[in-house]
């Protein structure tokens, strides 16, 4: 078989594909494989490598922070000062724009849309479950957890292409100026989850500076993969908070980020930046919720970090560990789907995905036959709000957790199930 696109080959020609791939495929029935692709885990090497954290205090350790709070005890709702310097050195923002927080970035932002429906934001005329419909743009493909916590909500969710640069921004432009049932946008604006883009300055500032309808509009600015570089050449990412405030808009753009994928998913800290209006509404919420977050994870990771070892040599080491995976499966989508017209993907500089799109209609399929014979992949339809691909062709391909070998095994099958669906596809239309 030679590269000439499938799309072009005759009807017996694509058979005979099919048959070859179909023996292969029950080849890997026999193996009987236990693999798991699924979701964007660090694999246990990674989470090796933290471990000398947890070295960093003991029973004789000084569990004051630099103010002399101690933090085995209750209170500094907003962080230990410490922390909160880490964090804003890392954001580029100033210490009094941050709120350092418990285990998980994501349990802020939940937390953050559930207190604008039922309290709203500083300029919001009524919380927002009061206004009618609440709707939010969301860029596709996108984080399945951010689309949950709309639905959880009744939140509509709009759907919005991600290209090279960020979402399509006349879109995002348009819908905005029209519309002020919309409220908030979701953006993974580093090494997304799962195209891999990274916004450019042209979109972060039109993003900040758009007319929108709403008064009350928020960005959600999810940069859960800011320091997640899988190379030397490093995405640059335009501040959102100083663009904000340069265009008139400093309340616009909530920041998120965690150590999760840095440290430990779960046990990591999280941060949430923001102007000090948004930072102080807030805080006044949050002093009902609790007398303050997890302090020593915080002064552990802190002075982890700042005395132990810098976070840009830590992350380097996450690099080397995945970055080999990375390129297998960009060498082995290259080798076995490469010239066939079936298949294009994403060739990201950093973040934990690699976004792959396939024939309109084959991407269900794909899964399903992989499931068949013990390959999980995350759900076709996962990238899109409520689960539902368009086009029925995206698969997010998550290389971090498997060890080079099964990922080979599992990127085989991969490429065999996306094959076979591809050419039934073709056929089905033909
Ligand atoms: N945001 C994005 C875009 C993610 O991919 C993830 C992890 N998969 C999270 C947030 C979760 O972050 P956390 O562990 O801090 O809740």
């Amino acid at each position: 078989m030679t590269l000439t696109q499938l799309q072009d080959q005759s009807e017996e020609a694509l058979k005979d594909r099919l048959a070859a791939l179909k023996a292969d495929y029950e080849q890997y029935r026999t193996k009987k494989l236990k693999l798991d692709m699924s979701r964007g885990k660090p694999s246990p090497e990674q989470l090796e490598l933290s471990m000398p954290m947890l070295d960093v205090l003991s029973s004789k350790s000084d569990m004051k922070a630099e103010n002399g709070v101690d933090t085995r005890n209750y209170g500094q709702l907003d962080g230990i000062p410490e922390a909160k310097r880490f964090f804003a050195d890392l954001l580029e923002v100033e210490t009094d724009e941050v709120i350092v927080g418990g285990n998980s970035s994501l349990n802020l932002m939940h937390d953050t849309i559930m207190r604008g429906m039922v309290f709203g934001f500083p300029e919001s005329s009524a919380p927002w479950s009061k206004q009618g419909k609440i709707k939010f743009i969301c860029p596709v493909p996108g984080y399945d957890r951010h689309f949950a916590i709309c639905e959880l909500f009744g939140i509509e969710m709009i759907q919005v292409a991600i290209n090279e640069e960020g979402p399509d921004m006349e879109e995002v432009e348009r819908l905005v100026r029209e519309d002020d049932s919309i409220k908030g946008m979701w953006c993974v604006p580093k090494y997304s989850n799962p195209s891999g883009a990274t916004y450019s300055d042209e979109t972060v500032e039109r993003l900040v500076s758009m007319e929108t309808k709403a008064n009350d509009f928020r960005l959600f600015w999810d940069d859960a993969y800011t320091v997640h570089h899988l190379t030397d050449e490093h995405d640059p990412l335009k501040n959102v908070l100083a663009a904000a405030k340069e265009a008139g808009q400093p309340n616009r753009p909530i920041i998120f980020a965690s150590t999760s994928k840095v440290t430990f998913p779960g046990s990591g800290v999280s941060v949430i930046a923001a102007s000090r209006d948004n930072i102080n509404h807030f805080l006044k919420l949050m002093s009902s919720q609790t007398i303050g977050f997890d302090k020593i994870n915080q002064l552990q990771h802190v002075r982890f970090f700042t005395e132990v070892e810098p976070l840009d040599a830590h992350m380097k080491k996450h690099a080397k560990l995945i970055k080999p995976k990375f390129e297998l499966v960009l060498s082995t989508l290259e080798e076995k789907l490469g010239g066939k017209g079936i298949a294009t993907w994403s060739k990201p500089n950093g973040g934990y995905f690699i976004s792959l799109d396939i024939v309109d209609g084959a991407a269900r399929k794909t899964v399903t036959l992989a499931k068949e014979v013990g390959v999980t992949l995350t759900g076709a339809g996962a990238a899109f709000p409520y689960g539902i691909d368009p086009r029925d062709r995206n698969i997010r391909i998550a290389p971090t957790f498997p060890s080079v070998d099964e990922l080979k095994e599992a990127l085989n099958v991969l490429c065999t199930c996306v094959e076979i669906a591809s050419i039934e596809q073709l056929l089905a239309t033909k």
